[in-house]
């Protein structure tokens, strides 16, 4: 007797602002899915419908629901039904529901296949000009003042770019929670409504986003995500002091090399080993 086989869990990831980001493979995966497993159902038909994907049964998984919903998905998935898990927006498990159901379908067995697209991080850390060869995703802040100062305080700013979800009301209270914390020259990158009709990509320290979002000049009207690093230590030097390490580097060792320009300069001498290693690992 032939067993049939077992369906597949997709996890679809769909726009976070502007339709037309919907991939091809999210369109094709969604309108040939036996079910749709959406966060709000109603969010989803709008989406359903603009692809003109009609009639598909959509059922409700949210963080209210989804351990009931997980053992569905399951029994459906093991009876041959393909699923599509999506969110209102970008990518599922990403700051949204879909933890437990793909946890639930990794625990029976079963395929969890993503159909990768838009993410507000992702689309931020391609777009600030901030360091992204480490990066640290920490979603939404504790929303307590007194909690989100001692989690902020725990962030490894100095040495890659943090990425933030923030609510537009929470912004303003965040960067000044940054300027006591990181410093008011932290590096910043305010990213709102991307990909959206108003979009703003603005860019600066702590104290000058405190200071356009107190303006106006950024609004605190729509979605955030919000990037911050630590001030690279080594901007503080002049070209002059560059190009002076520059041509000690080409004849001695990076220590050596830092601790003459030091002398030379008066300079502190871990500000230029920093860059002197910075210099090593980019001439690799
Ligand atoms: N799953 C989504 C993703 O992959 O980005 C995130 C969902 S989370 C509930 C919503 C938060 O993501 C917003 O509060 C905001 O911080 C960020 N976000 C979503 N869309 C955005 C956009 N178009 N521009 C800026 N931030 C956005």
């Amino acid at each position: 007797m032939s067993q049939s086989r077992a369906g597949d869990l997709y996890v679809v990831a769909t726009p976070i602002g502007n339709l037309a980001d919907m991939t091809q493979r999210a369109v094709d995966v969604l309108r040939d899915a036996d079910i749709v497993a959406a966060e709000d159902t109603r969010v989803t038909a709008r989406l359903l419908s603009a692809y003109d994907i009609n009639g598909k049964p959509v059922v409700a998984c949210h963080d209210h629901n989804e351990d009931v919903v997980a053992r569905d998905i399951v029994d459906r998935l093991a009876q041959g039904a393909s699923v599509a898990l999506v969110s209102d927006a970008g990518t599922p498990l990403i700051s949204d529901p879909g933890y437990r159901v793909v946890n639930a379908v990794i625990e029976a067995g079963l395929r969890v296949i993503p159909i990768p697209g838009p993410s507000a991080a992702m689309a931020a850390l391609s777009v600030a000009g901030m360091t992204t060869d480490r990066f640290m995703f920490c979603g939404f802040l504790p929303t307590k003042k007194v909690a989100r100062r001692s989690y902020l305080s725990e962030l490894p700013f100095s040495t890659m770019t943090v990425v933030i979800y923030e609510a537009p009301h929470r912004v303003m209270d965040t960067l000044i929670d940054l300027c006591g914390v990181v410093g008011d020259n932290a590096r910043v990158t305010l990213c709102r409504e991307l990909t959206k009709q108003y979009e703003q990509i603005w860019r600066g320290d702590a104290r000058k986003a405190v200071e356009a979002v107190d303006s106006g000049i950024v609004p605190v009207r729509g979605e955030f995500v919000l990037l911050i690093s630590a001030p690279n230590v080594t901007d503080s030097l002049s070209a002059d002091d560059r190009r002076l390490l520059e041509v000690l580097l080409a004849e001695l060792p990076p220590s050596r090399a830092a601790r003459v320009a030091s002398e030379l300069t008066g300079l502190d001498k871990r500000v230029f080993y920093e860059l002197a290693m910075d210099m090593k690992v980019k001439s690799y």
